[in-house]
């Protein structure tokens, strides 16, 4: 089969590799759709990673096609999502449900399909049962994004819940992927006020639609803007969905005093945090957070949401022949919501 692979570091091509076989645990997924995130595109860009070759996609969702000895509780056919953050089920952090945070990879990523294992930009997937989540009536492409693009986001925002009530202002920076997926959980599940920012107008028109009842540019101007919508003080909580330096310092110029930051995004800035009060340094009371994933009970919670039609992914479908050009568009910052590829 052709999978779209990491063969080399800065490197991924088409390879034709044999289909998987299910091994104990296993299941063999026919995939339905592989979600293109822009951690993709991070994993592309790394000067390190291991393992070598390893097929990318890690957003999956497909038909079971075989079931590896010891599978029981699943049949041939059925459409699945595969829950993205594969923790060892064994350690503390995983028995209170938090496999998003497992022990065993210490300050390491949790691996999952196209983290570690080879993923989704194949026809063919293997999954271990134990991550399954049944489809139901979800569309199997339209669904894929939720693994991540729909996780990520609800789990950022549960961890931040507390905060987001009424007279909260929350603030997402980066309404791509995942932030057109945040400010839709954000209205969904708190009554906070939603201001996205980003570079691209279209952007912001989409967050606009999707409830968004501010929207700001991303340039030298932002946070005097953010400042100005709220009366001075900040937002509750910022949602940093890009990570990098200019996003960062908007974050710490307009977080509330007793504000929290999540900073979910991997563009590798760095945070400008003067240990000392103000002016000049964060407000006081200020948190930051850096969360990865979310659990499975999250998964369920933003499926739930999405079969309610409360969220929905706004998708791009591409047939899997063209991630090259998906790649190249994501990067270009040209993908309004999320791209999913198709075998
Ligand atoms: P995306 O490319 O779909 O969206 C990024 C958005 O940010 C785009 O709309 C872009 O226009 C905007 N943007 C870029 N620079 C900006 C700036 N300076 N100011 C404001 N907006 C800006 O990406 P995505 O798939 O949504 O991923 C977002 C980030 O989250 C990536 O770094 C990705 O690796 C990371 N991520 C983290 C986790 C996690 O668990 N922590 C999970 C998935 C993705
Ligand atoms: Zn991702």
């Amino acid at each position: 089969m052709k999978a779209y692979r990491l063969t080399d570091v800065h490197t991924a091509r088409f390879e034709d590799v044999d289909q998987p076989t299910p091994g104990v645990g296993e299941v063999l997924l026919k995939v339905a759709g592989a979600g293109v995130c822009h951690s993709d595109l991070h994993i592309l860009h790394a000067d390190a990673w291991q393992p070598l070759p390893m097929t990318i996609g890690h957003e999956v969702s497909g038909r079971i096609a075989e079931l590896g000895p010891g599978v029981t509780g699943w049949d041939v056919g059925e459409p699945v999502l595969v829950y993205l953050c594969w923790g060892c089920g064994q350690c503390h952090t995983c028995a209170s449900g938090y496999e998003n945070y497992c022990e065993v990879y210490k300050r390491g990523i949790v691996p999952g399909p196209g983290l570690g294992y080879d993923g989704a930009m194949a026809e063919y997937v293997i999954a271990k049962a134990r991550f399954l989540v049944p489809l139901v009536d979800l569309d199997p492409v339209d669904a894929a994004p939720l693994t991540d693009a729909g996780l990520t986001p609800y789990h950022a925002v549960d961890i931040a819940r507390p905060k987001l009530v009424p007279t909260s202002n929350a603030v997402v920076v980066g309404v791509g992927g995942l932030g057109h997926m945040a400010v839709q959980i954000l209205a969904a599940t708190t009554g906070a006020r939603v201001i996205a920012v980003d570079l691209d107008e279209s952007k912001l028109r989409h967050a606009a639609e999707l409830g968004a009842e501010l929207t700001v540019p991303s340039d030298e101007q932002a946070a005097a803007h953010i400042l100005d919508a709220t009366d001075g003080r900040g937002a509750e909580v910022v949602f940093d969905f890009v990570g990098v330096a200019p996003t960062l310092r908007l974050a710490a110029d307009t977080i509330a005093p007793f504000g929290q930051i999540v900073v979910a995004g991997l563009g590798r800035g760095t945070l400008p945090f003067p240990a000392d009060g103000p002016p000049g340094g964060l407000p006081w009371g200020a948190g930051i957070v850096k969360p990865y994933g979310g659990t499975r009970a999250d998964l369920h919670e933003v499926m739930s949401l999405a079969r309610r039609g409360r969220i929905k992914v706004t998708v791009e479908r591409h047939p899997l022949s063209e991630a090259p050009a998906v790649f190249e568009k994501l990067e270009a910052g040209r993908i309004p919501g999320r791209a999913v590829l198709t075998p």
